[in-house]
């Protein structure tokens, strides 16, 4: 399998999604991948598995990393893709062959670029995050991401989206005492008790506080219940699980320092934990960024990548091709003048 990196963007991204690559069995993109970039002179290409990077350098004074996924969800009778009327049918066209289309056609046509520029394409994005390719990165070589400000190509409808909230997962742990419900005066009953937990939950005012000039919308919502053990027993214990989403003003440690506040008096375990990243716009090289590519920029509120990069000081954005909204689904579709658009922008800001 070879790459052309260097024709039409479209059929570039046609032929990357027609290589299966579902999570778990990214070896033969991996492959064509490394090989394509490995005929650049301008590039040192390493790899760790099935991620490969690529970088520069021309001893600029900043450094750019671009970033995407290899590997897609299953295929549901939606490969090889179909194209009709410029618009792309299939699995990955969406989520996210057209963004690493556009950084592999960047890598082989932009020898020299104003910023020093890192790629990375990465393998198990769409799995459980504890076997994420670009977090092996980040814990076995987290000198191949060095870099002032990175960019991930999911799908973004083609506008910045910064940064992204953290998510937390606590069970409040409420105590009773068992009795017969016949004499319900000598137990105590939890799920009684649990209403001071959701009194709390439903006077709490969630923050909207703006970061770096973008706003952020955080929620404090209980996610599930549990209590009881029979029909005539008065419950001796009841749990209630609560789901924080923070903004990146806040960090993991913060957050739950809030949450143990909030509920303090109560027994709470941490169960997932997963800080936000800050947008960084107002780093030079992301300012600019913006600049050039125009439209609006958005605070990202669900967890993504790019919190990855925040964990190595790195602020990122994401920034692609495609609707997010129709990642995963059966009809994914992209319109070839999205993936164009995303690849003239970021070709006229980097050139
Ligand atoms: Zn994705």
């Amino acid at each position: 399998m070879t790459l052309d990196l260097t024709g039409d963007v479209v059929a570039l991204t046609r032929t990357l999604c027609d290589i299966p690559s579902v999570s778990g069995d990214e070896k033969a993109i991996a492959d064509a991948v490394e090989s394509a970039l490995r005929a650049l002179d301008h590039l040192e290409v390493l790899r760790d598995g099935d991620a490969v990077v690529a970088r520069t350098s021309l001893g600029r004074p900043s450094r750019v990393v671009l970033a995407g996924h290899l590997d897609t969800v299953p295929i549901k009778d939606n490969l090889p893709i179909k194209i009709n009327d410029d618009i792309l049918y299939g699995r990955g066209t969406v989520d996210m062959k057209g963004g690493v289309a556009v950084m592999l056609q960047i890598a082989a046509t932009l020898p020299e670029p104003r910023h020093d520029l890192t790629f990375v394409f990465y393998d198990h994005e769409e799995v459980a995050s504890r076997l994420s390719g670009l977090g092996r990165l980040v814990r076995e070589h987290p000198d191949w991401l060095a870099g002032d400000f990175a960019i991930l190509g999911e799908p973004s409808n083609a506008s910045v989206e910064g940064g992204c909230q953290g998510t937390m997962r606590i069970q409040i742990t409420v105590p009773g005492v068992a009795a017969h419900s016949a004499r319900s005066w000598r137990g105590v009953n939890a799920i009684h008790g649990a209403g001071a937990v959701l009194d709390l939950l439903r006077a709490y005012e969630p923050r909207q506080p703006i970061v770096d000039g973008l706003q952020y919308r955080e929620g404090l919502n209980a996610v599930k219940v549990e209590g009881g053990i029979a029909g005539n027993v008065i419950p001796d214990e009841c749990r209630v699980w609560v789901n924080y989403r923070f903004a990146p003003d806040r960090s993991g440690e913060e957050a739950e320092a809030h949450l143990r506040e909030l509920f303090a008096g109560f027994e709470i375990e941490v169960q997932d934990l997963a800080p936000g990243a800050r947008p960084g716009l107002d780093q030079p090289a992301a300012r600019e960024f913006v600049e050039a590519v125009g439209g609006v920029v958005e605070a990202k509120l669900g967890w993504t990548d790019v919190a990855r990069f925040a964990q190595l000081g790195i602020p990122a954005v994401n920034y692609g091709p495609g609707d997010p909204l129709l990642a995963h689904t059966d009809n994914e579709f992209c319109p070839a003048q999205d993936i164009r658009d995303s690849l003239a922008k970021l070709l006229k800001w980097l050139g």
